[in-house]
């Protein structure tokens, strides 16, 4: 049986010339900024992002905790989407390691925050409240099926956050796919961000890591943070290599992953009994609605055939494309969802 596995973007396999260049990486302690391999990655993500300087960490979650522990002190507020990544997954990291307050605004389907409501959540100075000290954005969105943000649209967040002092986090842990999407340099999307995160780990298909990336001096504060959170990391060459070719040779071919969802998005909604909106797919990420079933049922089933989607919550199935992902992966994988909407023969 064929086994295709849509659950997330992260499953993908290093390719040969990674393995390659891991195998051979010079190498040396990180911990005395000699391995030539990280610092050669970190001027590389640095570049791409139009950043000063970047810190290689251990994956999206600590890129994003670092910014933000190195942005807000104990007792300040972080505001972001309810549908952010940082909000449901990263283990409310933000309070538990920095005493930091997280406020939410609903996040519109299409991943933006609506202007006004963003306004509306920057606190006035007042000493009954908390000092908002970051906005966090996410650029593609995965809980709204890999939505991208547009250069418009953040660079009005940009403008709301400079009225009010407030810097601005980017999520980017798919930040390519957006660039991609749109045809421009992610550094164009990155540009006024005082930070962003994105991830080797993902598309880019490198085994592990992420590079948060900002000015010389707010990455100088943000290796503080990392090495208390015991992300200082020793001949970190060995995977830093691998990240190097993911960004050197993996980025243009996301648009392959795209086309894939897209293809996954149409065949989906042609299926009764499957809620999605294909016309709205973006980029690699594609939320359906099982109609007829629980969607841990439809998941159990969907498993029998050979294929894998993750369990999004709240009746919702995600499937992501990737490096690995054949076309024939992706109608097999449609062959097997008519199957079980189908039901047994
Ligand atoms: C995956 C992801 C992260 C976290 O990355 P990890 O390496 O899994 O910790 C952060 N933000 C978004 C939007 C993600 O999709």
């Amino acid at each position: 049986m064929r086994h295709v596995d849509l659950r997330s973007d992260t499953v993908t396999q290093p390719t040969p010339a990674m393995r390659e260049a891991m195998y051979r990486a010079e190498i040396g302690d990180d911990g005395y900024g000699e391995d030539p391999t990280v610092n050669r990655l970190e001027e590389v993500a640095a570049e791409r992002m139009g950043k000063e300087a970047a810190v290689f960490v251990a994956s999206g979650t600590m890129g994003n905790l670092v910014a933000i522990l190195t942005h807000c002190g104990r007792g300040d507020e972080v505001v972001m989407g309810d549908e952010s990544h940082i909000f449901w997954y990263e283990n409310g990291g933000p309070a538990t390691l920095g005493g930091i307050h997280v406020r939410t605004v609903a996040n519109a389907p299409d991943g933006t925050l609506p202007l006004d409501k963003l306004a509306a959540a920057i606190r006035p100075d007042n000493n009954k409240f908390p000092r908002t000290k970051l906005i966090c954005l996410e650029n593609t969105h995965n809980r709204c099926s890999g939505k991208v943000l547009s250069r418009e649209y953040s660079a009005e967040v940009h403008a709301l956050g400079r009225e009010h002092g407030v810097p601005v986090h980017l999520d980017g842990a798919r930040l390519f796919n957006a660039a991609v999407y749109l045809g421009i340099d992610a550094s164009r999307l990155a540009g006024e961000a005082e930070s962003v995160q994105f991830c080797f780990s993902k598309g880019l298909s490198a085994p592990v890591g992420s590079a948060l990336c900002g000015s010389g001096a707010f990455i100088q504060e943000a290796r503080r943070w990392r090495q208390a959170l015991g992300g200082g990391m020793r001949q970190a060459g060995v995977i830093a290599a691998a990240a190097l070719v993911g960004l050197e040779t993996m980025v243009d071919r996301l648009a392959e992953d795209h086309e894939n969802a897209q293809v996954l998005a149409d065949g989906l909604a042609a299926i009764p009994g499957l809620d999605l909106r294909p016309e709205e797919i973006q980029t690699n990420i594609v939320i359906c609605r099982p109609l007829a079933m629980p969607s841990d049922l439809f998941l159990r089933r969907l498993a029998e055939h050979g294929v894998k989607a993750a369990n999004y919550w709240g009746g919702l199935v995600r499937f992501v494309t990737h490096y690995g992902i054949e076309r024939a992966d992706v109608d097999h994988a449609l062959k097997a969802v008519q199957a079980v909407m189908r039901g047994p023969e």
